[in-house]
């Protein structure tokens, strides 16, 4: 273990064996060093800076069906509603006077949302604010839409790749998708020029240790600027209603890992791990992340967009109750930055 840990900071890659023996080893008397190691490598680079995204929730329509997720097509029970150009267009405004500089528009795969629409969307979000970066998390497209997208002016795009592991992806998602549809999709993103991000959930059923260790092999692979992380919570009308939540403890771990293999990766301390945990995103922080996306969405809709039970909206989670989460981060001796917060290698 030792050795490993000495190769990990020094940035040379691991292969899977040792990364699954860093993912076993998380209840040693390793982990703290790794945390201290992460924690510093954060600091190397961003200083006690925090970056925010105003998380816009476009759409709850879904045409996909993934077992985990309480906006899936086969749940009939959702509240379904989607934005209008307009009503983002408020989100943004308001956003902007909050000290936001990057807008990440989220959503299920709905097809109201064409090429021309989005792009329409897309083009007049970066003409009113061009000193703001345009984040789009619309799930997988073909080539050509994303193309549009760029050209449009959208920077970043985020896409978990959820497991990469093509049995494990299996068991969370239907026949009609695939891992490797969902890699391409990485990769189309990459050589358009978008900064991406990727990530996983942590405790999704069936999930194993070899699991998380091709996670992080993946990652240090593809090197996405950006990786989300969060833990999996169950949905009560879902299939998955009566798996275990994912661990606070593991997923910090993990943060932390990652922030080795990728010493500039964005990282977020992602509103599901405040969700499983009261400190969830103070912890994040202290564990090597260092981007906070609060939400931006429209106060009425925002309950209706039910990825998992309980999902945390009010209080520091809310873009409008900004000053909270400043003084929250400012109580772990951070502080949160207007700015739009790129990857520092770029
Ligand atoms: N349709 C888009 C956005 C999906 S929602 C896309 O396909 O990328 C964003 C992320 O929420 C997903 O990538 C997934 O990792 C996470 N998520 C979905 N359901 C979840 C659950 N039950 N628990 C925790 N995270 C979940």
């Amino acid at each position: 273990m030792h050795e490993i840990i000495k190769k990990l900071s020094a940035g040379v890659p691991l292969n899977i064996d040792e990364f699954k023996k860093i993912v076993e080893n998380e209840n040693s008397s390793f982990k703290a060093e790794i945390t201290d190691m992460a924690v510093k490598q954060r600091k190397n680079i961003y200083g006690n800076k925090i970056y925010i995204r105003g998380l816009i929730e476009i759409s709850s329509f879904c045409k996909n069906d993934c077992y985990y997720c309480g906006l899936r097509r086969s749940n009939q029970n959702a509240e379904r509603y989607r934005l209008t150009k307009e009503e983002i267009l408020e989100c943004c405004n308001q956003g902007y006077q909050s000290g936001f500089r990057t807008f990440v528009m989220q959503g299920g795969e709905d097809a109201y949302y064409t090429d021309a629409r989005m792009t329409d969307i897309v083009s007049e979000i970066k003409k009113q604010y061009p000193d703001c970066a345009v984040t789009l998390s619309l799930g997988e497209k073909s080539y050509e839409t994303y193309k549009k997208y760029r050209e449009a002016g959208a920077d970043r795009y985020l896409l978990r790749h959820e497991t990469a592991d093509c049995e494990h992806y299996s068991k969370l998602h239907p026949s009609e998708m695939k891992l490797s549809s969902r890699k391409k999709c990485l990769e189309d993103l990459k050589s358009l020029g978008f900064q991406i991000g990727a990530g996983f959930m942590v405790g999704s059923p069936y999930q194993t240790t070899e699991n998380l260790a091709e996670d992080l092999l993946y990652l240090q692979e593809l090197k996405p600027h950006m990786v989300g992380i969060g833990p999996f919570i169950p949905h009560h009308d879902t299939p998955f209603r009566d798996m275990p939540a994912g661990n606070t403890e593991l997923t910090l771990y993990l943060i932390s890992i990652v922030r080795l293999i990728l010493p500039y990766a964005l990282i977020p301390a992602t509103t599901a791990l405040s969700t499983v945990d009261e400190y969830g995103r103070e912890k994040g922080i202290l564990a090597g992340a260092n981007v906070i996306m609060p939400n931006l969405s429209p106060v009425l809709q925002r309950k209706k967009y039910l990825l998992y039970d309980n999902k945390a909206i009010s209080g520091a989670e809310a873009a409008e109750q900004i000053d909270i989460l400043k003084a929250k981060m400012n109580n772990i001796g951070y502080e949160i930055v207007i700015d739009r917060g790129d990857a520092a290698n770029l």
